[in-house]
Parts: C-alpha cells; structure tokens; sequence
C-alpha cells in the first residue's frame, strides 16, 4: 500500500516546497495534479449532492497494459455503509479505493456513485465530496487551529473545536500549553502519532465528505490511544459511506461489511460474525492477528 500513495506523497512533498503550508494531503484530490493525467471528458457534468452509493460493475484494471491488478471486480455499498478492505499486501486494496476517486481510469467496466459513472461527471465535483486520510496525518506550521480550519477555510473557531469535539481530539488540545493556539510545526514534533491522527479526523469531518477513504496506521499504539482513536473513528465515520483500509481489529470489527482482497479478487465478504463462521482467509487472519 505505501508503495502506492508513494507518487501522491512525493508531489506533496514538492508543493511543500514550493508553496509553504498549502499541502495538505488529506485534500490532494482537490489541490494537485494526479499522478497520471486523468481529466474531466468533453462536456463532463457537475455531480450533484450525492448520499455516497458506490458500485463496482465487472471492474478490470492495471497500471501497465497487460498487467492486470483487478480483474472483474463487483460490488455494491449502500450510503453510510462502512467497509473494511483486508487481505495480503499487493492485492489491491489501495487500488480500489484509489479507483472511486478517479485516480486512474479503468479499462473495463463501470463504477458508479449514487448511480452515475464518475467517468461521465467533474473530477472537482466527484473529489469535491470525498474525503481520504492516509497513515501519515499531515500537519503543517500553525496553530493546532489552523491546521484543523484548513479543510474548510471558512469555518469558525467555533466549529473547529465542534469538530474537534466530536472526533475526541479536543481534550488533548485543551491540555496543550496553549490550547487551540499552539503552533506546530510541519514534522509535528509537539504531537505523538496518535494525535496527529485525531487532528487529521477533525479536519476531515469539518469537510464533511459523503465518502471517506482510510488508509489505516499500522504503528503499534498504546491500548488507551487506540481505544480513543477508535471512538473517533466511529464518529468520524456516522452517517457517510467509508472505505477502511484495516490493520486494526478494533476498525474492523465495528464495519458494516469487511471485504477480504487477495490476487484473485474478492475471496470474501460479508460482516465480521458471517465471516468468522465461514471459517475462511478473514477467519485465520483475525484468529491469527488476535492471538
Ligand atoms: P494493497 O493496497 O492491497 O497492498 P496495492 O493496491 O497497493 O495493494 O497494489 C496492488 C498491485 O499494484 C501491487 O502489485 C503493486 O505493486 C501494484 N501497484 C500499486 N501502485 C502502483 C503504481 N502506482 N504503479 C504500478 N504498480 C502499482
């Protein structure tokens, strides 16, 4: 999976560069350029608000020509639906989600949001209503503020603890030396990993996407970080459609549906208690994770 984002982190290191604190991963859909030119067709139309449907129609797509990665891939998430992708590395996963974004177009098939190819709408008005997290949150030089607000530049300082609130990340602020005004700096070294990340959730639910791409941390945390993160994210996640690249049991548990990846497509699916009574890949991997 890093080996994937890595194309997207690179250009994000490059804009930091260039145009200090402007690059924010958790809005690169909106503010960079893809790392394939991938643009709006001739006469594209603006999405409209969409619920968060999502449906993959016999989806076959490779980065190189003859190499397939995904190969006649289908399903249907209902909005507000939360799906975990577990599996191997390399068999996709990061693929998929890149894929609802429309990050790269695919060869064969159809993928559709509330029932319209994204293939046929703005790219802008398709990104414009996702969101996606990945492991590492970023964080630029600013007050903890700033760096919340810069999802939504227009926000209040009022809904930015709302925010914040709600994610649990506002207690933590609260005991920093100054609160909401203490500024950070871009390697984030005033925050532990844990932290950042719930910065990273506030900021993402003042966007208020209708899809969200998690691109979970594999870092090993203490069980009280985790047990906070995990409220977090299950507040994070009310209410839109999810997409969860999952290491942590914890995540993937609480989804509504967990899709298992492996080279072959998807070899399972189902909830946690269906797929732990089919006895099968999820079955070993979450007895063997657990054990
Ligand atoms: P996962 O998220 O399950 O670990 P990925 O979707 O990252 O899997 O990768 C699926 C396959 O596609 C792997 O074989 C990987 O090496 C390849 N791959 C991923 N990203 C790229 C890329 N940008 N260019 C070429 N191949 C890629």
């Amino acid at each position: 999976a890093s080996r994937f984002w890595q194309p997207i982190m690179n250009i994000s290191n490059i804009m930091n560069n260039f145009i200090n604190n402007i690059a924010y991963l958790e809005r690169i859909f909106e503010t960079l350029d893809e790392p394939v030119t991938i643009t709006d067709k001739e006469g594209a139309e603006e999405l409209g608000e969409i619920t968060g449907q999502v449906s993959f129609e016999d989806v076959t797509f490779g980065y190189e020509k003859g190499i397939n990665v995904l190969e006649h891939i289908s399903f249907d998430v209902k909005a507000g639906e939360s799906v975990a992708l577990v599996g191997p590395t390399g068999a996709g996963k990061s693929t998929i989600v890149s894929l609802i974004s429309r990050f790269y177009d695919i060869e064969h098939g159809r993928i559709t949001v509330d029932g319209v190819p994204i293939s046929d709408v703005t790219l802008k008005s398709l990104r414009s209503q996702m969101g996606i997290m990945l492991q590492d949150s970023f964080i630029f030089s600013g007050t903890i503020l700033d760096n919340i607000r810069y999802s939504k530049l227009d926000a209040t300082d009022e809904e930015v603890r709302a925010a914040a609130k709600t994610v649990c990340a506002d207690e933590f602020i609260r005991q920093m030396e100054q609160g909401y005004d203490t500024e950070v700096n871009e390697r984030g070294s005033k925050l532990s990993g844990g932290e950042k990340q719930l910065i990273s959730f506030a900021r993402t639910l003042l966007s208020d996407p209708k899809i969200l791409v998690l691109d979970e941390a594999t870092s090993s945390i203490d069980a009280k970080t985790e047990a906070l993160l995990q409220q977090g994210i299950n507040r994070l996640l009310k209410g839109r459609t999810s997409f969860i690249i999952a290491h942590r049991l914890s995540t993937i548990r609480n989804c509504d549906r967990i899709m298992y990846i492996d080279e072959k497509g998807i070899l399972e699916s189902g909830s946690h208690d269906e797929l732990m009574e089919k006895r099968g890949a999820y079955y070993k991997l979450y007895t063997a994770q657990s054990a």
